[in-house]
């Protein structure tokens, strides 16, 4: 076997050496049957048996006949520094790679596993570079990333692009990029358009939800006030000298207190002139719309609603029946997460009548 140490170029060290062979007895090993050589002519002395195993290209490379005598025992893996190469075919020995190798090394890792079709060190690389993406790097990352085909490493420069555009706009990673690659340009501009309207439409969801859930809780308070009343609201059966403690979401509870309180004396609570009463009609004919204890419910005109509702079925609005069904299941959602405000067991005596009078702040 021919003695590298002999060849015109520098050989790795042989503390390098030993690092490849750390999970193994290095006297086991045969001795090397190849040469690794990169760009600075450094060869890096190398098992085709190990190098077939770790990639099926490199095991393509060797295995396929040589065109040149002179070539026959030497893979080149050039165009990238020779301390890269020297990590990746480390890695190929140990499936080991340090944090330092990866800071200083892994856009070139991530090319080399990706050419060698390394998937675990592809992997690494891809998270390692991820993690250590900056303004000025995005850019070249996106290339290497998109040649490199790593959709993760894709989407994380894709989206600190779009949260970063104005800043990124003026790197010369950017200049170089408009100059030279208009496709990738477009791209980028479309996934920032896509991610804005991604970003709105979460965002209006969001708002919806935020409503929908606040329309639920106070669903919950009105008939909480009407069934067990709470501080100065409550049935008009209920004894004033039993008036309760503030609930434990009486935040929301004292503006619909104060709603109620108003709608028992305004004036304008018939005539749609008030719009604070126009609040409680919709707030009591929502309630009626998710009750489903139409015999023992407290809340006023509940039952007086479902009968309107239920002559005029067809009539009920497409919007009002979605409103209702958002509610009903935001309230779904909150009784499965949020603790139950504590009920008292239902009183024995029930109202037939549900008026609008029935509610009212005690005397
Ligand atoms: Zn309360
Ligand atoms: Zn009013
Ligand atoms: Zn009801």
């Amino acid at each position: 076997m021919e003695e590298f140490h002999n060849t015109a170029f520098p050989t790795i060290s042989g503390d390098l050496m030993s690092d490849h062979f750390q999970f193994s007895d290095q006297d086991s090993l045969p001795k090397p049957d190849v040469e690794i050589l990169t760009s600075s002519g450094l060869r890096i002395p190398a098992h085709t048996g190990i190098l077939a195993l770790a990639s099926p290209v490199l095991e393509n490379v060797i295995e396929r006949p040589p065109k040149h005598r002179s070539s026959e025992k030497t893979i080149p893996i050039l165009g990238v520094p020779c301390e890269a190469v020297s990590a990746f075919i480390q890695f190929l020995y140990s499936s080991r790679c340090s944090e330092e190798e990866l800071e200083k090394y892994g856009i070139h890792l991530l090319a080399l596993s990706h050419v060698y079709l390394v998937p675990q060190l592809k992997h690494r690389c891809s998270k390692a570079v991820g993690q250590r993406l900056t303004i000025d790097n995005v850019v070249d990352v996106l290339q290497l990333a998109r040649l490199c085909d790593s959709p993760d490493l894709y989407l994380k420069c894709m989206r600190m692009l779009s949260s970063n555009f104005k800043a990124v706009e003026k790197t010369e990673g950017w200049k170089f990029m408009h100059e030279n690659d208009p496709f990738l340009e477009l791209e980028i501009l479309q996934f920032i358009d896509e991610d804005e309207s991604r970003k709105k439409r979460t965002r209006r969801h969001r708002e919806e939800q935020r409503l929908y859930m606040e329309l639920s809780e106070a669903m919950e308070c009105l008939e909480h006030i009407c069934t067990e009343g709470c501080t100065t609201v409550g049935p008009c059966d209920l004894e004033p000298s039993k008036k309760r403690d503030p609930c434990d979401k009486f935040s929301i509870c004292e503006g619909l207190q104060l709603l109620i309180k108003h709608f028992a004396i305004c004036k304008n609570r018939v005539n749609g002139k008030c719009t604070r009463c126009k609040r409680m009609w919709q707030l009591l004919r929502l309630h009626s719309s998710i009750c489903d204890q139409t015999d023992s419910c407290r809340v006023p005109l509940c039952r007086q609603f479902k009968l309107k509702m239920q002559l005029e079925k067809k009539g009920v609005e497409t919007l009002w029946r979605l409103l209702v069904k958002k509610v009903a299941s935001a309230r779904a959602m909150s009784s499965l997460s949020l603790p139950k405000r504590k009920r008292e067991e239902p009183r024995e005596t029930m109202h037939d009548h549900g008026e609008a009078e029935t509610m009212r702040p005690y005397c």
